[in-house]
């Protein structure tokens, strides 16, 4: 079974993409502007004994995602079953100081990605009678964040298109679950100042920043035969930072 994941080149993206290969899925590692990262993933991936080839494409272009189906498909001999909308920056400031190109370039890259890459993906998983759709959120698109107001809104807006396409296609074999991860420590979060970094493990009942592997194992369970059951749900991943 075939599993694509965005922006796989390095962090969270890498560590789904190893949890999957442990796991017997073949991948298709997607990548951006780090084409030798991706490489080096991929090295990684078949070491394990799975196949997997690298695919660059901005995931926010429409067009390259499209093309980017279609070479993952006849590349690897397989449709993809298992889809992992990763990719994601961040662009923060306050609204007041923030540019019309720093809200674009988030909600593209975040939000626009997933539309993108699940409709290329939805056809052939409705064909199959089966997919797993796992997008991953945000715990600050369930609680909003000053200085975040771009990331914020991509990452809510990924949560109402996960329960959406979730009721559409429910019907079809295919789940569509969000995973919302808390502070993980990645290069997203390794250019925050030190005081920032303070303020928030303060706010993590377990004390401690996350690891990509712990948000890997929550994107496993969405894409396995375990949660069979669950769809249009989101699951945090953040040491108890938010509780609804
Ligand atoms: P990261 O270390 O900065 O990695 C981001 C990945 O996304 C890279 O592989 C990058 O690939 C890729 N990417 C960015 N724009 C892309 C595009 N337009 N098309 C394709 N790939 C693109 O970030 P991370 O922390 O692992 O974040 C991964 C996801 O988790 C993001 O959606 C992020 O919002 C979310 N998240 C992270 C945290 C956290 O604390 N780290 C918390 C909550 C949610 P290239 O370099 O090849 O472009």
């Amino acid at each position: 079974m075939l599993a694509l994941v965005t922006g796989a080149s390095r962090g969270i993206g890498r560590a789904a993409a190893l949890e999957l290969a442990k796991n017997n899925f073949n991948i298709a590692v997607n990548f951006n502007r780090s084409p030798d990262s991706a490489k080096s993933v991929c090295e990684e991936i078949k070491a394990l004994g799975v196949k997997a080839e690298i695919f660059q494409a901005d995931a926010g272009d429409y067009s390259q995602v499209e093309e980017m189906f279609k070479a993952v498909k006849s590349s690897m001999g397989e449709s993809v079953s298992v889809l992992v909308n990763n990719a994601g920056i961040t662009r923060d400031n306050l609204l007041m100081r923030m540019k019309p190109e720093e809200w674009y370039e988030v909600i593209n890259a975040n939000l626009n990605s997933v539309y993108n890459c699940t409709h290329a993906a939805i056809r052939d998983m409705a064909k199959a009678k089966y997919g797993r759709i796992i997008n991953i959120a945000s715990v600050v698109g369930l609680t909003g964040n000053a200085g975040q107001a771009n990331y914020a809104a991509s990452k809510a807006g990924i949560i109402g298109f996960t329960k959406s396409i979730a009721r559409e296609y429910a019907s079809r074999g295919i789940t569509v679950n969000a995973v919302a991860p808390g502070f993980i420590e990645t290069s997203m979060t390794e250019v925050l100042k030190p005081e920032i970094k303070a303020d928030i493990l303060k706010s993590i009942p377990e004390g401690r920043i996350g690891s990509p592997e712990e948000v890997a194992k929550a994107v496993l369970f969405f894409a396995g035969e375990s949660s069979s059951y669950i769809t249009g749900q989101v699951l945090a991943v953040d040491g108890g930072m938010t509780m609804f």
